[in-house]
């Protein structure tokens, strides 16, 4: 945060959006401008300088031209505060308000007022507790009405969000002319082409991959290793991978392949601030006709479509409740309950606290089985997202050269130190010769003993950690991801239903207020996969 100042010249700023739910009554404009004058009378550090207002404007993304005055206002150095009568007016994305609060505002000098959350920036006390909560929310529209706070992993992925990115994909090259740009592999293309083409006829990915080994068909890393830098092939750290279900549906479900460019991972906020901020992928720049397609954007729904039917389960599995013995209160670790409340002729569903429920204490911890559901699908689905994209990565680090070469750099070391250890072993040898022969006298043959004796020890211990290092390296190489195909499994999920709950969740707990924390499974796994992602070289991450 900033220095307090002494004065402070404000911009109100005000916005209005039937498509977003406001209430045209208490958020109406007039409403937000009078509160906001209201809270301001207690202000007197504070001027008011100017207004901008977005009336009819969604709060779901920030292209509103009464914010982008207020924006210029700022930049030109006209206004310093900004003063909001909560944050929903101020934006519905969360992520993005989150960024302007947390950070572009703090760099511009900017104090930031949302009344009704209670929140002022200036004030140093309590400056985390709005940034805090931005951070937790699951931040579309969709969701906006529940405060969902995920576990690890989506922090991660946060942190790491600026190398989770585009890597070139199979079918296509750089543009040896322009870096920046892909171009057609003909051959890979073919192949692309050829695993949609078997997709829309009916073929599972399972079989589609069958096929493609039995065609002797490179999988994509094996011919990224083909195409790429010169790799010995006489020491292979993995049997040759094979084209797999999972490596089939990832092609066909990147829309890529479709012209489309998904840019915009990081943008720099204004031209006073050189810091690149992330950007969450909903807010990537779409281009449309960036590069040669090579599969048509309605092939490409087709298959979509297909995918997404692939993922229903029968009737019958559904005749437990999805969430039935996953939920458990927050607080007192025991379960939820499941209860129907019948209101006006509709029936109510709810969990709550059982402790509560028996009347043994705990407060009741009540959430609705809808917004539970709508809570539990979105986080699902983001974890996928970020399963698929570690997987990506994961694939990278394999695919590298450079990981192979350190494996036969250990190799050329411990060659090297078994050649000092006989060199050294004949020198001692001969000590003995020399001793005899007069050349040395009995302390010098100790001293030098000693010295040789010594210098092998020290081999043999460099020897035995360099091969437990060249050992973890392979093992590195050859690491069981299968745990990926637990989340791929189901990509494009529309509903929760009782066998993704028992694949992949451990736990839902609930909390007071609506907060909802959820654990899935293969964590460990994801935590060593992220791991391995960290020994990337930095300008592999940051390789767009
Ligand atoms: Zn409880």
């Amino acid at each position: 945060m900033f220095a307090s100042k002494e004065t402070y010249r404000a911009c109100i700023y005000t916005r209005l959006s039937r498509d977003d739910g406001d209430k045209p009554e208490s958020d109406s404009i007039a409403n937000q401008r009078a509160l906001i004058r209201d809270y301001l009378k207690q202000h007197k550090e504070i001027t008011i300088v100017s207004e901008h207002s977005d009336d009819g404007y969604s709060g779901v993304n920030f292209e509103r031209p009464g914010f982008a005055e207020m924006m210029d206002e700022i930049r030109e150095g006209k206004v310093d505060c900004v003063v909001v009568k909560d944050l929903s007016r101020f934006g519905r994305n969360y992520i993005e308000a989150g960024n302007y609060i947390e950070k572009v505002f703090p760099f511009m000098g900017v104090r930031f007022i949302a009344i009704n959350d209670s929140y002022d920036s200036s004030d140093k006390s309590q400056s985390d507790s709005l940034v805090i909560p931005f951070k937790n929310l699951i931040n579309d529209a969709y969701c906006k009405d529940i405060s969902v706070k995920i576990r690890s992993q989506l922090e991660i992925k946060r942190k790491k969000g600026e190398y989770i990115g585009a890597f070139v994909v199979y079918g296509y090259v750089k543009d040896p002319e322009d870096h920046n740009r892909i171009i057609v592999d003909t051959y890979a293309a073919e192949v692309v082409r050829a695993i949609f083409r078997w997709k829309m006829a009916g073929m599972s990915q399972n079989r589609i991959a069958d096929k493609l080994n039995s065609q002797g068909v490179l999988c994509p890393m094996e011919y990224k290793l083909s195409m790429g830098v010169k790799v010995q092939t006489n020491f292979r750290v993995h049997k040759q991978a094979k084209w797999s279900a999972v490596s089939v549906t990832r092609i066909l479900t990147n829309e890529l392949y479709t012209g489309v460019l998904l840019q915009g991972k990081s943008s720099t906020p204004n031209y006073k601030v050189k810091k690149r901020f992330d950007k969450e992928q909903s807010e990537w720049i779409r281009i449309e006709n960036a590069h040669e397609a090579i599969i048509t954007a309605g092939e490409f729904e087709t298959v979509q479509e297909l995918l997404g039917k692939d993922t229903r389960i029968s009737p019958d599995e559904e005749a437990l409740y999805p969430l039935a013995g996953y939920v458990v209160c927050g607080d007192c670790g025991q379960n939820m309950v499941r209860k129907t409340i019948p209101r006006r002729g509709k029936k109510y569903v709810y969990y709550v606290c059982s402790t509560n429920k028996a009347k043994k204490g705990c407060s009741s911890h009540s959430i609705s089985e809808n917004k539970l559901m709508d809570a539990v699908l979105h986080v699902i689905k983001e974890q996928i997202s970020t399963v698929m994209r570690i997987e990506g990565l994961l694939e990278m680090a394999q695919s590298l050269p450079e990981n192979q070469r350190n494996i036969f750099n250990y190799d050329a070391q411990i060659v090297k130190l078994q050649e000092e250890i006989e060199r050294n072993k004949g020198f001692r040898m001969k000590l003995y010769e020399s001793l005899e022969e007069g050349m040395i006298d009995k302390d010098e043959y100790f001293i030098f003993k000693k010295n040789y004796s010594d210098k092998i020890s020290l081999a043999e211990k460099n020897i035995q950690s360099l091969e437990a290092e060249r050992d973890a390296a392979v093992e590195k190489n050859a690491a069981d991801y299968s745990w990926v195909d637990a989340f791929k499994k189901y990509e494009g999920i529309e509903r929760v239903e009782r066998q993704v709950v028992v694949n992949l969740i451990s736990e839902i707990r609930v909390y007071e207020g609506n907060v909802v924390e959820i654990d899935f499974q293969h964590n460990d796994a994801i935590e060593a996969a992220l791991k391995i992602i960290d020994t990337l070289p930095e300008d592999m991450k940051t390789e767009a």
